[in-house]
C-alpha cells in the first residue's frame, strides 16, 4: 500500500494518521517531540492539550457541540476516546489530559501501519502524499519552507495558557461547587467575590507585570484572550466575560437575587481524572509568575493556592488557506500535499481534531482517484472549511465554530424567535448532511 506523512503527531495528526492506517496505508507520522519541544506542550505525548482541558460544549444544539457530533459521525478515533477519557464539567467536553493522550499514544504504536517517528521535519517533499499538521507552534524551519513553496507569509497571534492549581489548596469555606444557572452536575469550583474583593483583584491585575513578547507584534485571538488585555478594555469587561457572576449560586447563602449572588466569580475545570487538579476558566494570562501568583492569591478561597502551572503566552501561526488550499485542505499547488489543523487557520481542538480526520478522509480519496469530500456549509465542519479556504477576506483571520459562517435558514419570525428550537433545526439538517456524507464514504 502507498506510503503517506502524516507531519506533527498533535490533535490533527493523529487523528488523520489513525484513519489512514486504518484504511490500510502506511503511515510515517512524524513528531518532533520529546527531542524538540514547542515550548507550549509540556509531555513528549501525542495529542497533547496545551492548555485547557476542555473540548467545548457537547451540546449539539451548540455550534461546538455540533462539530463534535459531525466529526464522530465521520469516524473521529480521537472524539471517542475523548469520551471515554471525559471529567465531569456540566455541559461540556473535557478529559484527563494525560489519560487521553497516553491512549492516543498506546493506539498509534500499537498500529501495525504506523511508523512513529522522532524528527524535526524541515522540508515538504511534494512527491509524497503528505497531510501537515504540525499546529500553531510548527518549528521555524517548517514554517520557513512553506514560505518558499507556497510564496505566502504565515501568520500570527497570540494564544495564552490558564494556569492550574492543586484542589487541596482551595479554601471551601469560601469556595463551592456549582455550575451556572444549576444546569447539570455541579461539577465547576466557584470562588465569588464581593464588589470590593473584585475592586482589589482588579487593581492587582491591572498593576500586574506582563512578560515581554517576543518576535511578533501582539495580534491576539478575541476568543481566548488574556485576562489582563481584557481588563484593560474596562473595569467591568470581566465580569461580562469569564468571571461573570450571573446564574451561580452558593446553596449555603439564602439569597432572594433571582440573577446573582455575587459581584463576580471565578470558576475552576476539573483537570484530570482523579480530581487533584483544577483549571481557572478563561483565565489565560501572561503576567510574570511572581505577579500571577499575588493575583491568583487575591481571589477569595485561593489564598493559600498552590498553582502547579503558571500561565504563559505563545505566537501561533497559521497559514494564508485562502490562497493555500482548496476546500478539501488540498494545497492548489502540490496535489499531494494536504493541511490539517490549527495551522490551516482553524481555532480550538475540535476544529483541529475534526480537521485532520477531514484531509486525511480527503487525501485517501485524492490517492483513489474517486471524488473529494466538499462538505456542505449546513455542517459546522463544512462552514469552517469554507471559511478558512473563501478567497474574499480582507483580512484572514482564525476562526472556530459558530453559527455565524453556517448557511442561515429562513425562519419564519412569527412562528419563532427561540434560539434553541432553531439550532435545532439547523443540528438535525447538518447531521442529515453528514448522514448523507457517509454513506458517499461507504461506497
Ligand atoms: C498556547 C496555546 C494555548 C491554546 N489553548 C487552547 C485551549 O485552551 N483550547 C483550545 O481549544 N485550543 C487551544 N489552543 C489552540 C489549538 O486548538 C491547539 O493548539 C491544538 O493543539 C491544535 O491542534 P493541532 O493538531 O493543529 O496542533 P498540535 O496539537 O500543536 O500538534 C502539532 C504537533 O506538531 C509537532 N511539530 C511542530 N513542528 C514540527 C516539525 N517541523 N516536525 C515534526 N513535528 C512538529 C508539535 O510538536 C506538535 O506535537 C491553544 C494554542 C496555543 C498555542
Amino acid at each position: 500500500m502507498t506510503n503517506i506523512k502524516v507531519i506533527g503527531a498533535g490533535l490533527a495528526g493523529s487523528e488523520a494518521a489513525i484513519y489512514l492506517a486504518d484504511k490500510g496505508y502506511n503511515v510515517e507520522l512524524i513528531e518532533m517531540r520529546p527531542k524538540y519541544q514547542t515550548g507550549a506542550h509540556k509531555t513528549g505525548n501525542p495529542a497533547e492539550f496545551v492548555c485547557s482541558n476542555s473540548l467545548g460544549s457537547s451540546d449539539i444544539l451548540n455550534a461546538s457541540g455540533l462539530l463534535k457530533e459531525e466529526a464522530a459521525k465521520l469516524g473521529s478515533t480521537l472524539m471517542k476516546v475523548a469520551k471515554k477519557y471525559s471529567v465531569p464539567s456540566g455541559n461540556s467536553l473535557s478529559v484527563d489530559r494525560n489519560g487521553f493522550s497516553e491512549e492516543i499514544k498506546k493506539i498509534l504504536k500499537s498500529h501495525k501501519n504506523i511508523n512513529l517517528i522522532t524528527e524535526k521535519y524541515e522540508k515538504i517533499d511534494i512527491n509524497t502524499p503528505t497531510i501537515i499538521a504540525t499546529g500553531p507552534l510548527s518549528a521555524k524551519e517548517l514554517t520557513q519552507d512553506i514560505k518558499i513553496k507556497f510564496g505566502e507569509d504565515n501568520f500570527h497571534f497570540f494564544d495564552a495558557v490558564a494556569p492550574i492549581i492543586e484542589k487541596k489548596s482551595i479554601n471551601f469555606e469560601k469556595a463551592f461547587y456549582a455550575t451556572r444557572w444549576d444546569k447539570g452536575n455541579a461539577d465547576f469550583i466557584n470562588c465569588p467575590m464581593t464588589k470590593d474583593e473584585y475592586e482589589n483583584f482588579y487593581k492587582i491585575l491591572t498593576t500586574s507585570k506582563r512578560a515581554p513578547l517576543k518576535d511578533f507584534e501582539a495580534n491576539y485571538f478575541e476568543g481566548c484572550m488574556p485576562i489582563e488585555v481584557m481588563a484593560s478594555r474596562g473595569i467591568d469587561t470581566l465580569r461580562y466575560g469569564p468571571l461573570k457572576p450571573v446564574g451561580i449560586f452558593d446553596k449555603r447563602i439564602k439569597t432572594e437575587f433571582k440573577k446573582h449572588q455575587f459581584w463576580a466569580v471565578v470558576q475552576l475545570r476539573q483537570d484530570d481524572k482523579l480530581a487533584n487538579l483544577y483549571n481557572l476558566v478563561g483565565f489565560q494570562t501572561n503576567l510574570i509568575w511572581s505577579d500571577q501568583k499575588k493575583l491568583i492569591n487575591s481571589i477569595p478561597g485561593l489564598e493559600n493556592a498552590n498553582i502547579v502551572r503558571y500561565g504563559v503566552m505563545h505566537a501561533n501561526t497559521f497559514i494564508n488557506s485562502p490562497k493555500i488550499l482548496n476546500c478539501y485542505l488540498q494545497t492548489k499547488k502540490y496535489k499531494n500535499i494536504f493541511f490539517a489543523g490549527q495551522l490551516t487557520g482553524v481555532e480550538g481542538y475540535s476544529e483541529s481534531i475534526s480537521t485532520g480526520l477531514l484531509s486525511a478522509i480527503n487525501i485517501d480519496r485524492y490517492l483513489k482517484n474517486i471524488d473529494m469530500i466538499k462538505l456542505s456549509n449546513k455542517t459546522m465542519l463544512g462552514a469552517l472549511t469554507e471559511y478558512i479556504t473563501f478567497e474574499g477576506h480582507k483580512k484572514f483571520q482564525p476562526i472556530n465554530s459558530n453559527w455565524g459562517i453556517v448557511e442561515e435558514i429562513n425562519f419564519d419570525k412569527n412562528k419563532t424567535k427561540d434560539k434553541k428550537y432553531k439550532n435545532l433545526i439547523r443540528s438535525e439538517r447538518a447531521m442529515e448532511e453528514i448522514t448523507k456524507v457517509t454513506e458517499i464514504m461507504r461506497v
